[in-house]
């Protein structure tokens, strides 16, 4: 086992059409590597192809062309070692209506052969708050509770590799909390996480790294910290007390009037300390009513990034 979790080379899919619709490529040629121990965020508009990528790790899709390895188990050399190094939460809550949750975890644990006494399924529940549901039918629970279920069943092998594909999306609070406790605790014991969100504020909260995908493309990868730092660009804008007629200068700002009197002065974060751009501004002998600063968030960096081509 390498320091890669996962590793995707060239991945293709290309969903054949039914009844004489188009075929779809929803992944053209992906090459991905997730580092163990990480929490890895997948990101990308809706089709993106987030789905896709994950359902292929999961064994669920069968992928058209490339090479993925689990674990260090090439999924088409060893398929029951890389299958056993995955735990998948759909996006889709497809649950037996007839099985209780503890029967849920019981035949699942069963289809992986995790040997009975190493079977954990009340401490599962547990740990997803439905030990008071453990002998309900799936039918009975309500959506927040399947995302439970799904979740503890993902969980029942002991995978290596935690995945989650839209968790919180159209979740409440609560359920969200107690999935993102989950996910940290999880992988504070070492498991390595990949989760798909289209919360951009969680991503930049949850995750240690990122890639972007847009139309079947990754169009980037990085630490969460480096993608946002790619946009480094701030702006403070400055409300004078009274009208400015020396505009401030200093290397490394530039500077722009606005029409409501307020100026605005872009500089480089990294390069140039804000207390650099406020000293500049009283050189000039301005007064400083209110002052604002602007700067970009994993927000502008996804749609600059996905803007369409
Ligand atoms: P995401 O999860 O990023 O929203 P998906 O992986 O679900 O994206 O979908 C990627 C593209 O593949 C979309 O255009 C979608 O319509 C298409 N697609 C997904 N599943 C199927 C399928 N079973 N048959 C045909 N096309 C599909
Ligand atoms: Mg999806």
């Amino acid at each position: 086992m390498g320091a890669n979790a996962v590793e995707i080379r060239g991945l293709t899919k290309i969903y054949r059409g039914r009844r004489g619709e188009p075929e779809k490529h929803a992944l053209n040629g992906v090459d991905l590597d997730i580092p163990a121990g990480c929490v890895f965020g997948l990101l990308g508009p809706n089709g993106a192809g987030k789905s896709t990528l994950i359902n292929i790790l999961a064994g669920l899709v069968i992928k058209t062309a490339g090479k993925v390895t689990i674990w260090g188990f090439d999924q088409d050399v060893n398929p029951r070692q890389s299958r056993a190094s995955i735990g998948v939460m759909p996006q889709e809550l497809n649950l037996d209506p007839f099985f209780t949750p503890r029967a849920a975890l019981e035949v699942q644990a069963g289809l992986y052969g995790v040997p009975r006494s190493q079977r954990r399924s009340d401490e599962i529940l547990r740990l997803v708050g439905l030990e008071d549901k453990a002998h309900a039918y799936a039918r009975t629970l309500s959506g927040g509770m399947r995302r439970r279920l799904l979740l503890a069943k993902a969980l029942v092998h002991h995978p290596h590799v935690l995945v989650l594909d839209e968790p919180t999306a159209g979740v409440d609070i609560e359920l969200r909390q107690m999935l993102w406790e989950n996910v940290r605790r999880l992988n504070d014991e070492g498991m390595t996480i990949v989760l798909t969100t289209h919360y951009l504020e969680e991503a930049e909260q949850m995750c240690d790294e990122i890639a972007i995908i847009n139309h079947g493309e990754l169009v980037a990868q990085d630490s969460t910290a480096n993608l946002l730092s790619r946009l480094d660009g701030k702006t403070m804008i400055i409300h004078p007390e009274e009208e400015v007629t020396e505009l401030p200068q200093a290397p490394g700002i530039e500077v722009e009037r606005r029409p409501d009197g307020a100026l605005a002065l872009n500089y480089q974060a990294r390069s140039t300390p804000a207390e650099e751009v406020l000293a500049a501004v009283r050189r000039a002998g301005i007064r400083i009513r209110d002052v604002q600063t602007e700067q970009a968030d994993l927000q502008d960096v996804f749609l600059e990034l996905t803007r369409s081509r």
